[in-house]
């Protein structure tokens, strides 16, 4: 008897993912923010091993930036950022994770250092965006890339100009409906709030600027 491979329909997964699966979508910030510190946890682990590569703490970092005229929050990092076969990799397929095969290739123990495992959370930010944009240059490369997507349509990948290592995410935020105020991710408040209830435990530095004209 032959046994087969489950098929999967990936538009329908990414929209259960988008509609069902979290109940509450403030935690896309949370996903957001462990994906940033994974990716600076990576350089901290490359330069254990690699004398070229020297971890000075004062260079890696969070920013949470939100933008209320033009509604965009973007969550940038100065981690290792991604190639442009990473951003195809790793945020064209639901539920691969980068980050659970770099503890597997480092033999890195369970624990409270790289967070990520399952590659699903980063779509969660389409709980409260139209459009997701991700600008990343990769450690060692002279390219950046920027990879886009407005959800179950699919994503586009795209040369582009980025100076420093690492990533930006670009949320385009969703006008307010009856059932959600998607304005309140733009709040200064409410986003420290979120990041107190959700991301303390991170172990880099989470800066914050919220700009209005
Ligand atoms: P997980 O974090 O569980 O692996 P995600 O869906 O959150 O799953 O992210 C998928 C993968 O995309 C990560 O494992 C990582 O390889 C890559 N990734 C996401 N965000 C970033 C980022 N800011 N910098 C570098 N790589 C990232
Ligand atoms: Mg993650």
């Amino acid at each position: 008897m032959e046994t087969k491979q489950f098929k999967a329909e990936s538009k329908r997964i990414l929209d259960m993912m988008i509609h069902s699966i979290y109940t509450h979508h403030e935690i896309f910030l949370r996903e957001l923010i462990s994906n940033a510190s994974d990716a600076i946890d990576k350089i901290y682990y490359k330069a254990l091993t690699d004398d070229s590569l020297t971890f000075d703490k004062d260079q890696y970092y969070i920013k949470v930036v939100a933008d209320k005229d033009n509604r965009t929050l973007k969550i940038i990092d100065t981690g290792v950022g991604m190639t442009r076969e990473e951003l195809e990799n790793n945020l064209g397929t639901i539920a691969k994770s980068g980050s659970l095969a770099f503890k597997n290739e480092n033999e890195l123990k369970d624990g409270y250092d790289i967070i990520g495992q399952f590659g699903v959370g980063f779509y969660s930010a389409f709980m409260v965006a139209d459009v997701v944009t991700v600008i990343s240059k990769a450690l060692g490369s002279e390219e950046a890339y920027k990879w886009e997507s407005k959800g179950a349509e699919g994503y586009t990948i795209t040369p582009c100009e980025k100076d420093s290592v690492g990533t930006e995410v670009i949320l385009k935020i969703k006008e307010n409906t009856e059932d959600e105020k998607y304005d309140e991710y733009l709040e200064e408040y409410h986003l420290k709030e979120i990041i107190k209830k959700y991301s303390d435990f991170i172990r880099y530095p989470i800066k914050m600027d919220v700009t209005t004209s």
